[in-house]
């Protein structure tokens, strides 16, 4: 039978440790793994460089491939993501860079939304053309405009469920649908949502992807990436990540499996806290728009609806009437919440953006929703 997402987010991956009988999986915080016998050393050693087997979770031997910490975390995340298998790395961005290297290589093409987290935009404005890999973009509300994106040497699809910063959702069994057609990789970046709100690979995606940094993290102490999919493909993802350096360390690895225990309370108080913060916002008379899937008026409302059931999560984007000067006094008003970039945090933090039209993103935190709303009141009234 299996549990629900909650009791696994506690308990899956962990267990009691064998050799010391520590309850809380321990941190193996070290660079390398020792054996008994030469035998087992060169075994252990056979069985991670032979291409034609799965290497397994338990056959460690050096920190830069694979570390007990870390691979309770993969076992713990890909139950959650509904994969056989996940693989955590360096950061988000390790995480794009790995999915998009393993699904095309010099002389292929791949296809992107144009909404998009700034610096995966520039991985693949500036380093996929470097690397020889083509890129066309596309409107993601616009299937569409992504088949006729589609090239003889297309190989790949990537993107965003919620997208970085407009908060356009992807319908991702249309993706998933076109991408069969074209024997395509469909890779989702679905940091916005964390996997309690979606699982992509429920809906089709060949790789899903997070900056584990954010909500899978939850407290903003620790960068990370994370690839879910099958064994087969997450074996490739760690032979690359084996090339390329980009492991998490251990501690890295311990405290964002601290994270994601809660991560089910979390992406609750997250998704209530976002839908009345933007309700508020909505009918507020300085505020000019807001951008919040869980509003009726946002342009995919219905789909958001058939795909995230159990909420909607903690971002939304507004725009304050008037201009730099309005938006400033609003932001610089805020006496609890930052002002800084990154997500997914227990905190509020409030990020202005001057050079997007004075767009204002909003991670709204796990506060009490009556403190979040009285600190947004002060801070309009100045504005
Ligand atoms: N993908 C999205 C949607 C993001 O918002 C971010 C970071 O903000 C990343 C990827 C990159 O993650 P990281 O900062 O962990 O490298």
């Amino acid at each position: 039978m299996t549990r629900s997402f909650s009791t696994r987010a506690v308990h899956d991956g962990e267990g009691r440790d064998e050799s010391t009988g520590a309850h809380n999986t321990p941190i193996y915080q070290t660079a390398t793994f020792s054996f008994d016998r030469a035998e087992e050393f060169a075994a252990a050693i056979e069985l991670a460089i032979d291409p034609n087997q799965m290497n397994p979770l338990d056959n460690h031997f050096y920190s830069r491939t694979s570390n007990p910490t870390n691979a309770a975390l993969e076992e713990k995340l890909a139950s959650l993501e509904s994969a056989e298998g996940s693989l955590v790395v360096s950061s988000g961005m390790s995480a794009v860079a790995i999915a998009i290297m393993i699904s095309a290589k010099c002389g292929d093409h791949v296809i992107v939304t144009n909404d998009l987290f700034v610096i995966s935009k520039q991985f693949f404005e500036k380093d996929c053309p470097a690397m020889g890999i083509e890129v066309s973009m596309f409107d993601v509300r616009d299937i569409n405009q992504a088949r006729e994106a589609i090239k003889p040497n297309t190989k790949a699809i990537f993107i965003e469920t919620v997208t970085n910063p407009n908060i356009f959702i992807a319908d991702i069994a249309a993706y998933k649908a076109i991408s069969e057609e074209h024997s395509l990789t469909l890779i989702v970046d679905n940091t916005f949502l964390s996997p309690y709100l979606c699982r992509p690979i429920e809906h089709g995606a060949d790789i899903v992807l997070h900056s584990a940094t954010k909500y899978i993290s939850g407290h903003g102490d620790t960068i990370a990436g994370v690839l879910s999919g099958t064994r087969e493909t997450i074996d490739r993802a760690r032979t690359k990540m084996d090339s390329l350096g980009q492991c998490l360390g251990p501690l890295a690895a311990w405290l964002i499996m601290r994270g994601v225990r809660t991560l089910s309370l979390r992406m609750r108080q997250h998704s209530e806290n976002g839908q009345a913060l933007a309700e508020y916002l909505l009918a507020h008379p300085k505020v000019e728009w807001v951008k919040y899937p869980g509003l009726t008026n946002h342009t995919q409302h219905e789909l958001a609806k058939t795909l995230l059931p159990d909420g909607f999560g903690g971002i939304l984007s507004f725009r304050i009437k008037g201009g730099t000067k309005e938006m400033n006094l609003f932001a610089n008003s805020h006496k609890l919440f930052a002002k800084g970039v990154s997500l997914g945090d227990v905190c509020t933090l409030v990020y202005p953006q001057k050079w997007r039209d004075n767009l204002i993103r909003i991670s709204v935190g796990c506060e009490d929703i009556k403190d979040i709303i009285e600190e947004f009141d002060n801070a309009l009234s100045n504005a």
